[in-house]
């Protein structure tokens, strides 16, 4: 098993990404501490684990307050003894996220609090704890618009995956001798019902199909895939990436069809 006696903690592990990444650490052998806010979400996760036979635990925190990042670390410790990989994954895009001109300051505010200091947050209490445990993997969710000016505006959103891009390159550069290593996980646009939400025609569907040389939108599943490579200690030379999983649409705007 890929993550054999390691201990995992997941934000937003109640749904999408972070849902599939915990169900798939956990079959890979790690102990999941799964974080989430949405209480329901974060117990149906764990629920699902222990079904399996893996072990996990879920524990209610919001990533913006010091506080309960704070608390969520501590239960990593105090109920597996250890933090050897921190997924700093929950995040927010605000259905009134529009251009300069139309967001609002609470909007904004909003998304810098979850999106920005909520992996601040998450770094400040975990890496002391990785450090504890002789090192590990700190995995960021940023996004393929850190990298991407997108059509659609969503300028909090951008910005603060931009944020959480050059930030995870700072901290790998800074932890990189301690045997920490930070990654930016980059998804391109997913299948998740967030996105088919706002893309609700099929004219609105393929304008941004189009874009991706793929031709399709990407499953939360193939992210928590890249998201186990990250973690894993088969990625060891591997931080202060932008890792990319996008189908390619970073890589080329118009497809060749
Ligand atoms: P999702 O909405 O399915 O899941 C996010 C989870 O985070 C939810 O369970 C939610 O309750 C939780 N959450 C929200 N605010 C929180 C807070 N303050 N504290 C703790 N938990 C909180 O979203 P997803 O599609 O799985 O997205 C996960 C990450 O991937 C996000 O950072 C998102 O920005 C990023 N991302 C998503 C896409 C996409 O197309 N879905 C693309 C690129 C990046």
């Amino acid at each position: 098993m890929r993550l054999q006696d390691k201990v995992a903690l997941i934000t937003g592990a109640g749904s999408g990404i972070g849902y599939h990444t915990a169900v798939l650490f956990a079959q890979e052998g790690a102990s999941v501490v799964v974080v989430d806010v949405n209480d329901a979400a974060g117990q149906k996760t764990v629920d699902e684990i222990t079904q399996q036979g893996g072990k996990a635990i879920y524990v209610h925190a919001d990533v913006s307050k010091a506080a309960d990042c704070e608390k969520m670390i501590q239960a990593a410790e105090d109920t597996y003894g250890a933090l050897h990989i921190l997924f700093n994954n929950a995040g927010i895009s605000h259905a009134n996220d529009d251009d300069a001109i139309n967001t609002t300051e609470d909007v904004w505010d909003l998304t810098m609090q979850i999106n920005v200091k909520g992996v601040f947050l998450g770094c400040k209490y975990g890496i002391p704890a990785i450090r504890r445990a002789g090192g590990g993997s700190i995995i960021n969710t940023a996004s393929f618009v850190a990298s991407l000016g997108a059509a659609t505006p969503q300028l909090a959103y951008t910005a603060s995956k931009g944020a959480v891009l050059s930030m995870t390159r700072e901290l790998a550069t800074i932890h990189a001798r301690e045997g920490i290593r930070v990654n930016a996980l980059c998804p391109g646009p997913l299948r998740t019902e967030l996105l088919m939400k706002y893309l609700n025609t099929d004219e609105k569907k393929n304008r941004r199909l189009v874009h991706i040389p793929m031709g399709r939108f990407g499953e939360a599943k193939e992210i928590a895939y890249a998201a186990l490579y990250l973690a894993s200690d088969e990625s060891s030379f591997v931080t202060g990436s932008n890792f990319l999983v996008d189908g390619g649409i970073t890589a080329a705007y118009v497809t060749p069809e």
